[in-house]
This record gives structure tokens, C-alpha cells and sequence, in this order.
């Protein structure tokens, strides 16, 4: 990642000292997918965006292979709202609830870690499948943590397409990602401006390789059923060669 986009707006000395700055998580899964993701479109020179939505969620962009930015930070915590992690989150609610409640830091980060997201909007589940079940039978807070779900990963979209100064591919993995045809669908409603048409019929896939968008679709758009298996087998593999 460039240093502007890993960089915490706050004094150096954090960074210098201590070494605060946005790492990002589910690395071993955008690597894999990036790789295959250049082995189905047959070329190594493309800007992508891969969206790894899961229990754990973050974006990831990327140019010709390499990272560009990334939504988790120093922790998971950071970047879009998931299962029971609440995502990016203004540090002076912490502030305000530890000093409301007598909460300690530890115990509030506790509860933006396991006890928030989706699991705290719908009030229901972290489970994408019950959110799903419960907006069916007209559920109004399972439809607000959907809505919120899509909407942040939407809006961390066009911020990428903006940073990549436009994207050839997107690319949806992981639990969510590879078995939601229609979290898909309404993430990309909101993408109509950068030309992503997607192939309803298509977009039916769970859990396997395909090619989702119509073919006069601006961007590629891909489901790529992630491999950190593989991934961590590769890389071990290129580590003991080179030992
Ligand atoms: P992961 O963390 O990648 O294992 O993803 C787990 C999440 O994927 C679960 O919490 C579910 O919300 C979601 N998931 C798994 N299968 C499905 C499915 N068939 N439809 C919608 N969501 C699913």
C-alpha cells in the first residue's frame, strides 16, 4: 500500500514509535483472489476491486497485483459494518459511551467487535441467511441491516473506483460474496453509474467461478470462491524453495 493510504491522519510520532498505522486484514484471501482473478481475465495489468463479504468483511483494491488500500486498519474492527463488528465508527462514540455508561475502552471495543453490526441492527443475527429470512416476512430491522450492509460496501466501492481512477474487474468472495446472488444485485443497483450491468441469470451462481455481468458491462464482474488454503500452501511452499 502507498504510505497516503496507510497513513493515520494523527501525530507521527504514533507511527514513528509505535507503528499505528492501517494494516488490513483477509490478505491471504485478496492475494489469491487477485491471482486468479488475472488467470480468468487473462491479463496481470488491471485495476480490481475484491469484495471478500463474509462474517468478517473488508474490500480490498488492487492494481496490476498489488494493493492499493484496503477497509480494516490496525484491527478487523475498521471499514464496513459485519456479522458483529460495527465497521468505521467515529472514535467519540467510544468516548461518550465509556463515559455514559462507565465503560471501560476494552469492554466498549468488545462490544463494537462481537456485539454490533448486522447482529445489532436486525437484532436478530450476525447470519446473512436469517437476515435475508426475516427482511422475507417484512422483518423492518433485518431490511435496515441489509440496507446498511449494502450501502457501506457500495459506497467503499465508488471510494476505490476513485482512488484506482476506474476499475476493469470486481471481483465477490467468501461466504456472503460467493453464496449471496442477492447481496450481489443490490451492491451493484448502487453501481449503475460506472456502467456495471449485471446478468441476472448469471448472477443465480453460489459458490463457484463465473462471469456475472452482461457482456456490455463497463466492468467485469466476477464471483471467485476465495482459497486461503492454497494460498497458504503456495506461499509456503515459495518460502521453504527459497530458504
Ligand atoms: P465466511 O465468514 O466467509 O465463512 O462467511 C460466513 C457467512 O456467509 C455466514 O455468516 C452467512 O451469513 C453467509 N452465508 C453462507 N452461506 C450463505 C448463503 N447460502 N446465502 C447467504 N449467505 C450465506
Amino acid at each position: 500500500m502507498p504510505a497516503k493510504a496507510y497513513r493515520y491522519a494523527i501525530p507521527a510520532a504514533y507511527f514513528e514509535n509505535d507503528d499505528i498505522r492501517r494494516y488490513g486484514f483477509h490478505g491471504t484471501s485478496h492475494k489469491y483472489v487477485a491471482r486468479r482473478t488475472a488467470e480468468l481475465v487473462g491479463k496481470t495489468e488491471f485495476k480490481m476491486i475484491n469484495c471478500h463479504l463474509g462474517n468478517g468483511s473488508s474490500l480490498c483494491a488492487i492494481k496490476d497485483g498489488k494493493c492499493q488500500d484496503t477497509t480494516m486498519g490496525l484491527s478487523p474492527l475498521a471499514g464496513v459494518p459485519m456479522g458483529t463488528r460495527s465497521g468505521d465508527i467515529d472514535a467519540c462514540v467510544v468516548q461518550f459511551i465509556c463515559n455514559k455508561y462507565g465503560m471501560s475502552v476494552d469492554d466498549c471495543l468488545n462490544m463494537l467487535n462481537k456485539k454490533s453490526g448486522v447482529l445489532a441492527i436486525s437484532e436478530k443475527s450476525s447470519d446473512f441467511r436469517d437476515l435475508e429470512a426475516g427482511r422475507d416476512e417484512g422483518d423492518e430491522k433485518c431490511i435496515l441491516a441489509l440496507e446498511k450492509f449494502f450501502y457501506e460496501v457500495a459506497k467503499y466501492i465508488g471510494a476505490y473506483a476513485a482512488a484506482l481512477n476506474g476499475i476493469d474487474v470486481l471481483t465477490f468472495t467468501a461466504g456472503v460474496g460467493e453464496n449471496g446472488p442477492e447481496t450481489r444485485q443490490a451492491i451493484c443497483d448502487y453501481l449503475g453509474f460506472m456502467g456495471v450491468k449485471i446478468d441476472a441469470e448469471a448472477n443465480k451462481v453460489r459458490g463457484k467461478e463465473a462471469l456475472i455481468s452482461t457482456p456490455d458491462s463497463a466492468v467485469q464482474v466476477w464471483v471467485v470462491p476465495t482459497n486461503e488454503e492454497l494460498m497458504i500452501a503456495q506461499d509456503t511452499a515459495a518460502l521453504v524453495k527459497n530458504a
